[in-house]
């Protein structure tokens, strides 16, 4: 079976097809003095290893809502892809079934 569909995205909040990932990293920008009171910034190092795991997924490219699903924050492609081919249907009574779980705490 040859499935090549493409997967789209789209945006609960805004409805785009723009999808980004966000991640928190450490970046350093040099800053020299200049001595007439004037400061230049050098080109920001990213260190890529040295980021917050906690604060990354994925995220609308337009308006930055972080995508996610029954309450779970989508982080990895295996997620995304899952979220994405998921049925419509599935997805939605899996939504319904957190938000009510949610209430009876
Ligand atoms: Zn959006």
């Amino acid at each position: 079976m040859c499935d090549d569909k493409k997967l789209q995205f789209t945006c609960r909040e805004c409805g785009t097809h723009e999808l980004g990932y966000q991640k928190y990293t450490k970046c350093m920008t040099p800053v020299s003095l200049q001595g007439n009171g004037h400061t230049e910034y050098g080109s920001s190092v990213i260190d890529e290893t040295d980021y917050l795991c906690d604060d990354e997924g994925f995220v609308c490219l337009n308006c930055q809502a972080p995508l996610e699903h029954a309450g779970y924050l989508i982080k990895t492609e295996k997620e995304l892809i899952d979220y994405l081919t998921m049925d419509p249907q599935v997805r939605e009574e899996k939504e319904q079934a957190s938000m009510s779980a949610t209430m009876e705490s």
